[in-house]
């Protein structure tokens, strides 16, 4: 019987709302049996979840969701089925935290100056120690009634150019793609249709080193789909998926609505064995 895979889920320990065992749980409600929890820079969920997953027989696959800058712009590099005990990508992964915890810290300065009465004490216990993002300080917001959704906070303030947003530290695509192969993972271009200019885009980071490319996810179209697909063939790249689930903060990206058949996704297979 063909397995189910879902490569790209987020929880509390970034800027997810679900709990490690409910990804486990709500995958496996919809069939779905190797999971990979990506969340942004922190691999904590993996540690948390690892044995559990074993005991209901769900395949946790390690993984992390990269910001990554290309030119300006902001690329996300899914990272997969590397050493999850590897010292380098820890250190990276907490340094990256830290800049992030800097990062809300300020940002929530700023909007105390523009008015807004929300603290820094609340964003922590919202990023409940693990990678703060935007979406926390926008839960914040939220919070105190001064918009009226997550989303509503990016328009308004959060967003790149708003009145509160802070840009944050990314990898170069050199390191990132180092740092994983040499843990003896893989990488996969996150949701390619946020980027401009997507196909060359996705062409570029194939010939940098990228080995796949998310073309299951909820804001990839069907003709992107095909797109994206025939730049991987072409180059002998692999296809990955994943429904990007935050739990409440997202509510189009939603757990159970991509499901990857385990024949896409054998180099990351293989090197679970
Ligand atoms: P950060 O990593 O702190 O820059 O926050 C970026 C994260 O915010 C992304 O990974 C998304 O999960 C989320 N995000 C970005 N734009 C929006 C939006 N318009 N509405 C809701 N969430 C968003
Ligand atoms: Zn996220
Ligand atoms: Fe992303
Ligand atoms: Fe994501």
């Amino acid at each position: 019987m063909t397995r189910y895979a879902d490569l790209h889920t987020h929880t509390y320990h970034s800027d997810g709302t679900r709990a490690p065992r409910e990804v486990i749980d709500v995958a496996r409600a919809h069939g779905i049996t190797i999971v990979c929890i990506s969340d942004h820079d922190n691999l904590a969920a993996f540690f948390e979840i690892k044995t559990y997953a074993d005991s209901v027989g769900v395949l946790l696959i390690p993984g992390t969701e990269l910001s990554c800058a290309v030119d300006g712009v902001d690329v996300h590099i899914m990272a997969y089925a590397f050493d999850p005990f590897d010292e380098r990508i820890a250190k990276r992964l907490a340094s990256f935290r830290e800049t992030r915890h800097a990062r809300g810290y300020r940002m929530v300065d700023r909007l105390r100056s523009l008015g807004y009465d929300i603290q820094r004490d609340r964003v922590d216990e919202l990023a409940g120690g693990g990678a703060m993002g935007r979406p926390h300080i926008a839960r914040a917001l939220v919070e105190k009634g001064y918009v009226s959704s997550v989303s509503e906070a990016f328009d308004r303030l959060l967003g790149p150019g708003k009145p509160a947003f802070l840009d944050k530290e990314r990898f170069r695509i050199d390191e990132a793609v180092t740092l994983i192969h040499a843990a003896g993972g893989v990488t996969s271009i996150a949701h390619p249709s946020h980027y401009p200019d997507a196909p060359a885009l996705v062409a570029r980071l194939f010939d940098a080193g990228i080995d796949a490319v998310e073309v299951f996810h909820p804001d990839v179209s069907a003709a992107d789909r095909e797109t994206f697909s025939n730049i991987a063939r072409f180059r002998n790249k692999f296809l990955t998926g994943g429904s990007d689930d935050h739990g409440t903060v997202k509510t189009k990206e939603t757990l159970g609505t991509v499901r990857v058949p385990e024949t896409l996704i054998e180099p990351i297979l293989e090197r679970m064995e």
